[in-house]
């Protein structure tokens, strides 16, 4: 652990609120609130990423280690750490909820690294001044549930905050886990999450809020020169700066939204304070992977009616709260039109981005927008296993003979009548023609959209089976599950329970298909 050398230029060049330790308070014109990390009593390592560490210069002997353990548990500070948590607000579910800034999460410090900083930060370390009401804490299974798939995610080649750590605290949570007055105790965990930056949406939309108009340039400027220096190198003027960085930030969301979107990811809690500046995934809370193809499907009990963040409508969303940053940086900028450019450019290049992405999904060489249309309508025709349809689709050479490989994506192939076999079966037909149009072979075709498409990814039901492990203290299964994410584009000998669809059991599960965001 010596070799961590702590470099803490944000709480360094920034404005700190003067009072410090977890008293509840709104602040005024500073960013963060120094505050520790409250000891755990009986602190235990449930896993570690060898992949995060690696990016930090741990070694294997670190990852061991009891100061490890004792550090991302929150018991120790190593020398050079500065733990503070910052403030931001945002709109939760489309209503500005004013200030609510890290209530559980504590940045540790900022790593100086070969390829730059990191900063550390815990999960579920203790209150700070932004928990509100609640107790700063998080339990073994929402933890397990960002750990493994911050990590995933990663693996999958989606921008994505990183995950360090999984420990277990030694103590007991009290959570109402479906919000229906049955509040029972759970066992604690805390993360490590690792990122150059936590900065979200809603820092900037705090300050703006709070009129703070010098601090808001204080900050971004602090920002772009910190997280974005291409943009600061290729610009002087303060208002280009400020605008282009602004379109980086439209178009890094872009990208991941498409990526969101490849894969099959929900994100389930897509508030303003839950998006980060980076174009990263963040807070992973009730997300969930699609199983049957749904663009209406969200995991999400507590957006059950409303369903803002269901998956078909994450890229609109994203846009929206791009809006909400540029109100923001109005002050900065005091002009509107070339704000609005830069959104409506957002809806172009994630068109463009999605439909490359499609293109590269169904392994062509060019986006064909009528058989992409006509294949997303016929995967909501029956419930289609998103995942393994793309991958078996790979295999397809004939239209007729080989429409039996996608049988193992369909949850009821018995309900498959004559008139849905032959329509699939037509436009396997078109599909197939398309692709030798396009002068791509079979070998070609398979290659692109195997490693488009993922055969392994963090499916629900998986995680809830990890979990229940992983609460009797067994973590076999999560250290195997971890192995196989690994290469999640890549078939692995004997690993094919972790490929497969969801299980008539897990329909109804809670924490299968449905979570709330207790946690
Ligand atoms: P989330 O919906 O999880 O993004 O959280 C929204 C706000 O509530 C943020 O300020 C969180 O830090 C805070 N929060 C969520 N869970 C807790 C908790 N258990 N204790 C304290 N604050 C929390
Ligand atoms: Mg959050």
């Amino acid at each position: 652990m010596q070799s961590l050398v702590f470099d803490n230029v944000f709480t360094r060049t920034l404005p700190v609120d003067p009072q410090s330790g977890s008293k509840r308070r709104q602040i005024r014109n500073a960013l963060f609130s120094r505050v520790e990390p409250t000891p755990v009593s009986a602190p235990y390592l449930i896993h570690s990423s060898p992949h995060a560490a690696k990016l930090l210069g741990l070694s294997e002997a670190d990852r061991t280690s009891e100061n490890f353990l004792q550090v991302f548990a929150g018991n120790l500070q190593l020398p050079g750490m500065d733990a503070h948590a910052t403030c931001y607000g945002g709109h939760q579910f489309g209503n500005w909820a004013g200030q609510l800034g890290d209530g559980r999460a504590i940045n540790l410090g900022e790593v100086k690294t070969p390829k730059g900083h990191l900063m550390l930060q815990l999960k579920g370390a203790g209150e700070t001044p932004y928990s509100r009401t609640a107790d700063g804490l998080a339990v073994l299974r929402s933890s397990l549930r960002e750990y493994v798939c911050s990590e995933a995610m990663f693996h999958l080649g989606v921008p994505t905050t990183r995950a360090l750590s999984l420990i277990g605290t030694g103590e007991q949570v009290m959570r109402d886990m479906l919000y229906d007055g049955h509040p029972a105790l759970e066992p604690g965990a805390v993360v490590c999450r690792v990122s150059s930056s936590f900065v979200r949406i809603g820092h900037f939309q705090m300050i703006a809020a709070r009129q703070e108009t010098d601090l808001l340039q204080t900050f971004t400027n602090f920002v772009i020169e910190h997280e974005f220096s291409a943009v600061a190198a290729a610009h002087k003027d303060p208002t280009e700066r400020y605008l282009a960085w602004f379109e980086e930030v439209c178009q890094r969301t872009a990208t991941l939204m498409v990526h969101w979107m490849r894969v099959g990811f929900v994100h389930g809690v897509m508030n303003t304070d839950n998006l980060s500046i980076l174009g990263e995934t963040i807070d992973y809370g009730p997300y969930g992977w699609l199983e049957g193809f749904d663009p209406d499907w969200t995991p999400n009990t507590t957006d059950a009616g409303q369903r803002r963040y269901r998956f078909g409508q994450q890229p609109a969303v994203a846009q929206w709260n791009l809006l909400q940053l540029a109100n923001a940086l109005y002050p900065l900028i005091q002009e509107t039109e070339p704000l609005e450019k830069i959104l409506g450019n957002y809806a172009t290049a994630y068109e463009q981005k999605w439909q490359k992405m499609m293109a590269n999904k169904l392994g062509l060489s060019t986006y064909d927008a009528v058989l992409t249309n006509r294949l997303l309508k016929l995967l909501t025709e029956t419930e289609t296993d998103m995942t393994l349809f793309f991958r078996h689709l790979a295999d397809v050479r004939d239209p007729i003979t080989d429409s039996v490989f996608l049988q193992d994506a369909y949850y009821a192939p018995e309900q498959i009548d004559l008139a849905l076999r032959q329509q699939t079966e037509r436009w396997l037909a078109d599909y197939l023609q398309t692709a030798e149009r396009q002068n791509q072979s079979h070998g070609a075709r398979a290659r692109l959209m195997n490693s488009t498409n993922p055969l392994y990814v963090p499916r629900n039901y998986i995680a809830q089976l990890a979990i229940d492990d992983a609460q009797q203290g067994d973590f076999k299964k999560l250290e195997q599950w971890m192995q196989v994410l690994e290469r999640p584009y890549t078939w692995q000998e004997g690993m094919d329970q972790y490929a497969a669809k969801r299980p008539e059991w897990a329909r109804n599960r809670t924490g299968c298909s449905q979570l709330s965001c207790s946690s």
